[in-house]
């Protein structure tokens, strides 16, 4: 769809509204792929609407790409993986690079934030706070590790050829052009979780933002190329899943695929890979059982459940979207909860009060209002919430619902809003082992109990890639990441990350024994 710059509404102005200048004149241009250190429209000339989810209007317009453009882009990565100044710079060198990124993220925070305001729709104070700032996090944490990705020396002991001894020893190598398929619930985060630890060990990138929200990892381009991130080693296709991201995982010259989405795109990915064997890392959808035990401290609990589905208006993975409370607080739980849900601030994102945004898209509206309406079929009762939020855009009330069973689609199936399922239960035992389990995913866990013996044998048995007690959502760099089951292959962030950004390689050298 070919489209002049905000076409729905001839006055830019209105849907620019709020911006600081910066960011207005970013948008107000069409925004163009970053192939081989250059800005280019997509060859087919066609682009895309970009949509404030706050108020429906048109912000941007970005290039579209498709299979042209994605095979230049690799094209590109590989050139400058082979052949440019990236594989030639030491550690060192690339570390400062990837941690100078770090720095102009922070100094980039209030346009950044902005940016994600109104393309993801999430509040500016929160984007800031926590988008951008854990963002930059990364990229410093990532850049520690180029300097010290190190292999290990082998003792030998079997021997075919008397007389001969062998040194040998492993190295860490990195994969090649690695394509990066992100989502749109954390775009820029995103796009910082995959490049970070990818340049760290000097891999070369065709990254694709979520059609939904491209506009962040655009401007991060550009950051890259302030950075000092050679021509080529990042490249940036704005582009829809089926054509653009399937023009990543179909290209022979990509190594490997990382992939943060749905589960249901994660196999299409898979079964795409498999042709040429790519590498393929995935994150995927969760349904994350959150459980309060008797012993709890309610003052941290309640508030720490309700954030657990709240933030970002429930669109994570790791969402705490089914909650296990024991009988004795049950009702104390659920109206704390409630009166949160009821007091927090839904509002446009670049509202500085706002807590609550509003879906990313209508496609997430009507999704979500969609299971809001199953739930209310199959008997579910709202404790607050369960309606659409205001007249204009995609918001939607903070919502617990009760009297819920397992047999419902809203306590089974991944929401991806601000609605969490409560279910009362009576014993801390191998049942409620069994019911928290009791998913095909297994990202998350949450667990609030002051008894410690109780923390670790529960925290030992759930299926879950990472399990948080007392307390919800920590995602610090230094924490691997990942599912279980069908969240997903393999973990991020960590030094776990590098498994799947470079190739363990043997070297063994023979030589006349003594
Ligand atoms: P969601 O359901 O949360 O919107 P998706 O899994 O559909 O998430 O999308 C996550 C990312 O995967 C986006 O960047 C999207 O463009 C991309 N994508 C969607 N379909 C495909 C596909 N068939 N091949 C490669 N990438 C895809």
């Amino acid at each position: 769809m070919n489209s002049p710059v905000l076409p729905r509404s001839a006055d830019a102005s209105k849907a620019h509204e709020g911006l600081s200048e910066g960011v207005r004149r970013f948008l107000s241009e069409p925004r163009k792929l970053l192939i081989g250190g250059k800005w280019m429209a997509a060859a087919s000339g066609k682009t895309f609407e970009v949509v404030n989810p706050a108020n429906g209007r048109v912000v941007a317009t970005v290039a579209e790409a498709d299979k042209t453009d994605v095979d230049l882009a690799v094209a590109a990565a590989d050139k400058a993986f082979t052949s440019g100044p990236w594989p030639k710079m030491t550690p060192s060198e690339r570390a400062k690079i990837v941690w100078r990124i770090g720095d102009l993220l922070m100094k980039h925070a209030d346009e950044l934030a902005e940016l994600e305001a109104v393309d993801n729709g999430k509040p500016f104070t929160y984007a800031k706070a926590v988008d951008v700032a854990v963002s930059a996090e990364t990229f410093y944490y990532m850049a520690g590790w180029a300097t010290k990705l190190e292999g290990s020396t082998l003792p030998l002991s079997y021997n075919l050829a008397p007389g001969t001894a062998y040194h040998a020893y492993t190295m860490r190598c990195p994969v090649g052009v690695v394509g990066q398929i992100i989502p749109w619930n954390f775009p820029l985060l995103m796009a910082a979780w995959k490049l970070a630890p990818a340049l760290a060990a000097g891999n070369t990138i065709v990254l694709k933002p979520a059609e939904e929200t491209p506009l962040s990892a655009l401007r991060l381009g550009e950051i890259l190329q302030e950075a000092g991130v050679p021509d080529g080693v990042v490249n940036i296709v704005t582009g829809f899943g089926e054509t653009a991201g399937a023009a990543i995982v179909a290209n022979k010259t990509v190594r490997k695929v990382a992939f943060t989405g749905s589960t249901e795109v994660g196999k299409i990915i898979v079964r795409a890979a498999a042709d040429d064997l790519k590498r393929v890392s995935l994150e995927l959808g969760g349904k994350s059982p959150n459980i309060i035990l008797d012993d709890a401290d309610l003052e941290q609990a309640i508030p720490g459940a309700a954030n657990a589905i709240f933030f970002n208006s429930g669109q994570m993975c790791t969402a705490g979207s089914r909650l296990f409370v024991q009988e004795g607080v049950y009702e104390q739980v659920i109206e704390g909860i409630a009166a949160i849900a009821k007091q927090l601030k839904v509002g446009p994102g670049l509202d500085p009060s706002s807590q609550i945004g509003p879906l990313v898209s209508d496609v997430q509206f009507q999704r979500v209002t969609g299971y809001l309406r199953s739930g209310a079929e199959q008997g579910a009762k709202a404790a607050c919430g369960g309606q659409r939020w205001g007249k204009e855009g995609y918001f939607v009330e903070p919502t617990l619902l009760v009297d819920v069973n397992s047999e419902m689609k809203v306590y089974r199936e991944e929401i991806f809003g601000p609605v969490v399922s409560a279910v009362r239960f009576k014993d801390v035992d191998e049942e409620l082992i069994r019911q928290a389990n009791d998913t095909i995913y297994g990202l998350a866990a949450g667990l609030w109990t002051r008894d410690l013996a109780k923390a670790h044998q529960i925290s030992s048995k759930l299926d879950a890639g990472s399990v948080w007690v007392n307390t919800y959502n920590v995602l610090d760099p230094a924490l691997p990441f990942g599912g279980f089951k069908q969240s997903g292959w393999g973990r991020e962030q960590g030094h776990a990350v590098f498994e799947h950004y470079t190739e363990l390689k043997s070297v063994c050298m023979a030589y006349p024994a003594q």
